[in-house]
């Protein structure tokens, strides 16, 4: 072969290259939507809708567990300003600023005070809350760091320390408090910090009657223990409490159970439709 028809092999060959990676290349970019496919039941929009609106944009917590750009940080471990107190038992009534104490980037709860809770109100929400009961133990059952995540002030996810610590199953650490015990424990020993991740949908209401009960999903330290669990009913001690008509968005507020639970990175995001603008 000579070097001229070497050199044409070789310019050829590169040409096919160029040519296969400009052709790849068009293979590569999609069309951005159709306007032809069939339109998805139950909903306005086609198959891949070129219309179909993008979902905002949010930018993740830089750490898993960390507040998303979009979260309403209701505790960043330096004061309780979105929180009020409000006075329970012999101060039952009162509200007023918090009596809680905070410190090293966490609240604890404070004996005598009363319960917290926030001075906006959520209805369906995703929620973050890490807690800790305390390291040392100083009581068994209920009273190992009882407190509790009461979602619109009437339906708690129970706050316990449930390690080694047998108490009814229905009110151990992740119950559904007085209804239903979590799929599993997945509680850490006392003193260490654990987190829930709850969604929760709030109840509807027509009239004096409950058209949709509130459910919530809820992972404790990252394990699934309740899946879109339905409430019965309202927290209650004993006794099963009916539903009773409220606001679609009510506050959230912490227990005070008269342990020293401690509470930090506390954040929230109201839940939206889909395609909400
Ligand atoms: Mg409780």
């Amino acid at each position: 072969m000579s070097v001229r028809s070497a050199s044409l092999i070789v310019i050829a060959a590169a040409t096919c290259v160029f040519l296969l990676a400009s052709d790849s290349k068009q293979q590569r970019s999609s069309a951005p939507g159709y306007d032809d496919t069939p339109v998805l039941p139950g909903q306005p929009w086609r198959v891949h809708d070129i219309k179909r609106p993008h979902p905002p944009v949010v930018t993740p917590g830089a750490q898993l567990g960390m507040p998303p750009s979009d979260a309403i940080v209701l505790f960043d471990g330096k004061d309780l300003s979105q929180w009020e107190e409000v006075g329970k038992r012999q101060t039952a009534g009162r509200t007023g600023p918090p009596n809680w104490k905070v410190e090293n980037g966490y609240f604890l709860i404070a004996g005598s005070s009363g319960d917290l809770r926030t001075k906006e109100r959520f209805g369906d929400m995703q929620l973050h809350v890490e807690w800790a009961a305390p390291p040392e133990i100083d009581g068994s059952g209920q009273w190992r760091g009882n407190s509790g995540v009461i979602l619109m002030g009437r339906y708690e996810i129970q706050v316990l320390d449930s390690w080694e610590n047998p108490t009814y199953a229905d009110g151990q650490a992740a119950s559904i408090y007085g209804q239903y015990p979590p799929l599993v424990n997945a509680s850490r020993k006392p003193g260490e910090w654990q987190t829930y991740d709850i969604v929760f949908e709030a109840p509807r209401f027509e009239g004096n009657t409950v058209a949709k009960k509130a459910n919530v999903t809820v992972f404790h330290n990252g394990v699934l223990v309740h899946h879109r669990k339905e409430f019965i009913g309202q927290m209650a001690h004993k006794i099963i409490k009916p539903y009773e008509p409220h606001g679609a968005e009510e506050p959230l507020v912490l227990q005070n159970h008269d342990t020293k639970t401690r509470y930090r990175n506390v954040w929230v995001r109201r839940l939206k439709p889909y395609d909400a603008r």
